[in-house]
Formats: C-alpha cells, structure tokens, sequence
C-alpha cells in the first residue's frame, strides 16, 4: 500500500487543518483533524488509543473528523467537523496534567474546534480539559454522558430501518444481535428489552464482547439476552444487526456471513470502505448509515452550547426517525446506497448554506 503522508490525507479527504501536539512532561501526543467549518465550528470528541503507528492515529483521525462534518450537516446543526486522537495506553498515560495539556492545545485552536468525550475519555476527564477552554461539551453537570442518548438515537435508526423494511416501527416479535455491550450497546439493550416510550420488546437478543466486566454485567442483569462469540456475531440468522463496538466491521469477510436484514447501530466508520454500502444493497440489506444511526450524542451536545434542556434534546433526537426515511427515499429514487445518499445528503446542506445570499444582517445567530 502506497503511503500517505498527511497532507495526501488533506487532499483525499478535503480536510481545512491537521494539528499535531506533544507535552513531554505528561506523555501527552496527538493530532486534531479540522474538516470542514463552513457550517460552523468543528465539533468532535477526543478518542484515546493505543495506535501501533502514528499513520493509523493519522488516517482514524482524518475518517472520523469528516464522518464529524457529515454527522452535524445531515442532522441540521451548525457545525463543522472534527475530531482528536490521542496516541496513548489508556490504562497508563490518564492523569490531571495529561487532559489539562489537552485543554491548552484546544484553547489554541480558539474556538476553531469544540471537543468531547470518545471512547476511553470520559465526562471526568473533560472536566480537567475544561479547566483551561471553554471549547469543551459533554460535561457533568450540563449535557453529561452522551451514550444513553447516542443509544436512544440509535433506536429511532432501528425503528425507521423497521418501518422501512417491515411496513412497522415496532420491535415486537423481531430478533437482534448486538456487537459490543459496552456504553452505548448496554442502554441499546436495554431499550429493545421494552425500557423504551413504546414499551415494545423484542423477541429475541444475542450479544457479543471481549471485555468480561460486560459480559457479567449482561449476563447477571439480562440472562435471556444470549451471548456468543465475537467471530458468531455475523451469521446469526436475526432481523437486525446493531454494530455497537469498533469501525470498519462491515467488509469483504463480514459481509458474505450476514444474515439480516438490517444493520443499524451505534459505531463509527461501520463500512470499511464506501463499496461495502453497494455490497449490503446487493444483498438487500437495509443499512443505516452510521453517522446517522448514531448521531444522537452530537445532537445532545450541540444543545450543550444552546444552553442544555434535556427534553429539547430528546425531542431532537427522535428526529432521527424521519430524516432516515427521508434518505431511504432518496436512496431509492436514485437508486444509490443509503450511505452515498446520507453524504449527498449533507454534501448538499453545507453547499446550500455556503452559497446563500450572504445579506447583511445586524444580528448573528447560533
Ligand atoms: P465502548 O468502548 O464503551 O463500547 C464498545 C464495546 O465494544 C467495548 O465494551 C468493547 O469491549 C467491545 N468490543 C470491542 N471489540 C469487540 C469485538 N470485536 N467483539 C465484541 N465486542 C467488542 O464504546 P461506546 O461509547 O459504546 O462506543 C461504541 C461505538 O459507538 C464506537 O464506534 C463509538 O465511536 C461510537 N459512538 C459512540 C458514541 C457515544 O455516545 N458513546 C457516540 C457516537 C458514536
């Protein structure tokens, strides 16, 4: 494979910035990848991981900052796109100083870029970030943790999928597996074991995960949800498949195994490349792109910034539901995979926003 230098990523990618940091004193190493602020400021959490090369840190933060623009444009918000990795053991490099430094270099950015909690950082450890930036969403005491609501969102995916495929909303008599029963996947669980508005169960859940805290955790307070394999997960004869762990899962091996008929979940980055969407359309599996499937943490924080109402948050939420359908339908008319439509989706929102009329105004809305 040819190597890609970052700014090879910037072009492939039509990334706006790329910010590399490094503080001696706590270990601290990363990269922020701004991609697009044309809707407005960037907006993504921080994700800390042991990447074996500082390339893959690169190409994860590069896919996830544009999945970021795609997310906010196609949920209506405004905001731009972008993300933080940190390059680190989360079990080893955690410390006060370590997200402080943090909330230094994204104070520098000066508002460019707003950041979050992502996977292994948490509401607690943005509190030290916000110790030196305002620039920071999802904290105790305001909007908090995104992964309840991120799962709620992913339940209003799963019911649009169902609505489209079954001609009914409903999770009753249908049959769910689901990859990661880790913060989101817990809460998704939950809601289609019938803790839902709708009170509506499903027939049946199988689960997998390779951590055995979750394992126990599942098994002691939900016995009938069935655990297998992680390698089982994929050919499990189920109406839905909720990818809820890692990217990228969606691929040439995985796809010949599915069984089902749709796949809807919370992760990021769920296809490999953009091909496995025409791969999952062949097969006639209805796919729930992921960056709308899951996008209702952004949308909890983004009223973090408006002044939170948990309620108003929700309410916007639910919404999921209808602009899924919406670009089902135009998947259909033009008969391209739900994921290009969702990207020509929100393509078409930063470039209708873009070029309006810029008429003076003497008031500036959020
Ligand atoms: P998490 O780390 O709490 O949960 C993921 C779980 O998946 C972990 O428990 C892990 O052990 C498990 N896992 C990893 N590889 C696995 C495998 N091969 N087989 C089975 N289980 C495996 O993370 P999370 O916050 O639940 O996020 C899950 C996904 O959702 C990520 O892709 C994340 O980017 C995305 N997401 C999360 C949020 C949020 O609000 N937390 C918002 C948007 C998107």
């Amino acid at each position: 494979m040819k190597k890609m230098k970052p700014f090879d990523f910037m072009e492939e990618f039509d990334h706006e910035q790329i910010v590399y940091f490094y503080d001696k004193t706590t270990g601290l190493k990363g990269i922020t990848a701004i991609h697009n602020t044309d809707l407005g400021p960037a907006l993504g959490g921080t994700r800390l991981w042991n990447y074996e090369t500082e390339e893959e840190a690169l190409l994860d933060v590069i896919r996830l900052s544009r999945g970021m623009t795609y997310k906010a444009a196609v949920s209506g918000l405004n905001l731009g796109g972008g993300k933080t990795v940190l390059i680190g053991d989360p079990s080893k490099v955690k410390s006060e100083g370590y997200f402080r430094g943090l909330g230094r270099f994204v104070e520098s950015l000066n508002g460019r870029y707003i950041t979050a909690e992502d996977v292994n950082t948490s509401t607690g450890d943005m509190g030290y970030v916000a110790m030196e930036t305002n620039h920071v969403v999802g904290l105790n005491g305001k909007s908090g943790n995104p992964s309840p609501i991120t799962a709620l969102g992913a339940l209003y995916a799963i019911r649009a999928s169902l609505k489209e495929k079954f001609g009914t909303s409903s999770l009753e008599g249908k049959t769910f597996s689901v990859q990661g029963a880790g913060q989101t996947g817990y809460y998704l669980i939950k809601y289609l074991l019938g803790e839902n508005e709708e009170k509506d169960k499903a027939k049946k859940i199988y689960f997998t995960e390779i951590n055995e805290t979750y394992i126990e955790r599942m098994k002691k307070e939900h016995p009938d949800v069935v655990f297998v394999k992680p390698e089982e997960i994929y050919s499990l004869d189920v109406d839905v498949f909720c990818p809820c762990a890692l990217g990228g899962i969606i691929n040439n091996d995985t796809i010949p195994q599915l069984k089902c008929s749709i796949v809807a979940g919370t992760a990021n980055n769920t296809l490999k490349e953009e091909k496995h969407g025409d791969a999952l359309k062949k097969k006639n599996i209805l796919y729930a792109p992921d960056f709308v499937a899951n996008s209702g943490g952004l949308i909890n924080v983004y009223h973090e910034l408006k002044g939170y109402n948990k309620e108003a948050a929700i309410a916007d939420v639910k919404k999921i539901y209808d602009r899924l359908l919406e670009i089902f339908k135009i998947s259909k008319e033009k008969d391209i995979s739900v994921n290009i439509a969702a990207i020509n989706f929100a393509e078409e929102r930063i470039k209708q926003m873009k070029n309006i009329k810029p008429s003076y105004l003497n008031t500036k809305k959020n």
